[in-house]
């Protein structure tokens, strides 16, 4: 007899809302994580851009611990001169600073139509993709109505739709403003967590996707919890918790138990078997199938697209401990800082990284959540997520040297002395966020979210319904549609299927 009603590989934020939404539905549920501690991404992120706000609500996370210390996060695009760009409002919805009112003009017509598409796309992050081979099963009355609010927008928003969807970023940008500060900032915004430049093509809709998320109801804010985005994780371990899910940490699964073609169970790295009439994987469906699974119980050509998906993290983050706070010519420390030069100089960060060499100018997104909620031992803490950097370069120690030196001079650029106030550094490579959080090729989404590999093409062609490929097998990381960010979507849209299947 099975020990569980539903084994969670993954005690990340899709694990733990699926786990939380199972056990809501009286489902005895186990969650087995590798990790010391639960959160998974959550630990590597530092800002909330698209929690799922069903999980969110659900799951009481106030209750267990959530304190936002803003909702809505400025920005400021920093410039080496002082003469810093600040976006305030959700996705700059108010631009202050030294800028030409045709840019202004431009900006808020942009923004407002980014905003408006990717309103229509939103209702998608909470359902199941459609299946295109079969008419069965799919979520028709939702899917209509994301037709209908596509039809809504009106004749030359839809042809505007048309046009900008598959495009790149950089002529979007360029189509309406000038301000190198801007674009520079915005091309870094929408290429966050890809594997793409600005001039990549098919780079704005992975952008669309990521202001179609929101922070307290408001599309595209940005939020910063208090005790930064782990306190997040913490938040949803807890509230699994009191739902009756059982939690075990260090417990890393080796295999998942497959037996007469049905998945049964798992095995533990220590030789410990656990089973359960559903296994429900949160960690990439690649490592699923690759190595949990493992290819003999696999067809042919399901492992070889497994083999082909495509994950390579751009992405590397820095951690600083600081003596002081740091002076970035005058920038208000409270807000996200984009250090990225112009949308030229995020292509250029790019270019080496294609042929695994670390840029020499590496853009940064800089949080300082100490200026918000200081620590008793009065040093500051300096969060940077950096692009971009190779995920598989020939020397990883070299790779990693040269790119901390990169962010270190990127920084003394823009806030002179910093270097002086630095106690202790680490920074993570794509690479070393592969061999800590079990995310293939340290990518942000668990595989890229890029046009290929979206809606029902992810994570593969045939299983995007978050049904695996045998029975008992459930699939519900961020590879998994919607995608990446610590958002709970996937876990969540994976337990309803699971509910509807019975
Ligand atoms: C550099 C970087 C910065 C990021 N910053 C942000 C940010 O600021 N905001 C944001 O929203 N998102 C951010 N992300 C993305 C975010 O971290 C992920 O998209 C998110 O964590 C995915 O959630 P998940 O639950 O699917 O998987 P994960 O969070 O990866 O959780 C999977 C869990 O499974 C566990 N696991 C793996 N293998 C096994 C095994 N064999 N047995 C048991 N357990 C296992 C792992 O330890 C992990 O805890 C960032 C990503 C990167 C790479």
């Amino acid at each position: 007899m099975p020990s569980f009603d539903a084994i969670i590989i993954g005690a990340g934020p899709n694990g733990l809302a699926a786990a939380h939404r199972l056990a809501s539905k009286g489902q005895k549920v186990l969650v087995v994580e590798a990790a010391g501690t639960p959160g998974g991404g959550a630990g590597l992120s530092h800002l909330s851009y698209n929690l799922d706000p069903r999980a969110e609500k659900a799951m009481g996370l106030a209750a267990h611990g959530l304190e936002w210390l803003t909702t809505n996060l400025a920005t400021t695009a920093l410039c080496a001169d002082g003469n810093h760009l600040r976006l305030e409002g959700p996705v700059g919805l108010r631009l202050s600073g030294d800028i030409a009112e045709r840019d202004r003009r431009g900006w808020e017509t942009l923004r407002a139509r980014l905003l408006r598409f990717a309103a229509v796309l939103s209702p998608l992050n909470q359902f199941a993709p459609p299946r295109i081979a079969k008419g069965v099963g799919n979520p028709m009355g939702k899917l209509a109505m994301v037709a209908l609010r596509a039809r809504m927008l009106g004749a030359k928003d839809i042809r505007e739709l048309g046009r900008i969807i598959l495009t790149n970023v950089h002529d979007l940008l360029d189509d309406e403003l000038s301000d190198p500060r801007l674009k520079g900032a915005l091309a870094f915004d929408a290429t966050l967590g890809g594997w793409l430049g600005p001039r990549s093509p098919n780079s704005v809709l992975p952008w669309l996707v990521r202001l179609s998320g929101q922070t307290a109801g408001k599309q595209g804010a940005l939020g910063l919890p208090r005790g930064g985005m782990a306190a997040l994780g913490a938040a949803m371990a807890r509230s699994s918790e009191a739902q009756g899910v059982t939690l075990r940490c260090n417990a890393r699964v080796a295999r998942i138990v497959v037996d007469g073609e049905r998945a049964i169970g798992v095995t533990l790295a220590s030789g410990e078997e656990i089973r359960a009439a559903r296994i429900v994987s949160c960690t990439a469906p690649k490592t699923t199938l690759l190595d949990l699974v493992g290819p003999r119980h696999l067809d042919a050509g399901l492992t070889t697209r497994a083999r082909h998906q495509k994950s390579r993290g751009g992405a590397a983050k820095l951690d600083l401990t600081l003596k002081a706070l740091p002076d970035f010519r005058g920038a208000n420390l409270r807000d996200r800082l984009i250090l990225s030069g112009s949308e030229h100089d995020v292509e250029r960060a790019f270019n080496p990284v294609k042929y695994g060499r670390v840029p020499d100018r590496p853009g940064l997104e800089i949080v300082i959540p100490t200026s918000r909620d200081p620590r008793s031992d009065s040093k500051h803490h300096l969060s940077a997520i950096a692009q971009f950097a190779p995920h598989a370069p020939a020397d990883r120690e070299a790779a990693r040297a040269q790119m901390l030196a990169a962010c270190l001079m990127q920084l003394e650029t823009h806030s002179p002395g910093i270097g002086a106030l630095v106690e202790s550094a680490e920074l993570l490579m794509p690479y070393d966020i592969e061999d800590r959080y079990g995310l293939p090729g340290g990518q942000w989404h668990a595989g890229e979210l890029s046009v290929e590999q979206m809606l029902f093409l992810r994570p593969l062609p045939g299983i995007a319904q978050y049904q695996g490929p045998i029975p008992g097998l459930w699939l519900a990381s961020a590879g998994c549609h919607p995608g990446g960010g610590v958002s709970g979507s996937a876990g969540w849209n994976a337990a309803l299927a699971m509910e509807a299947a019975e």
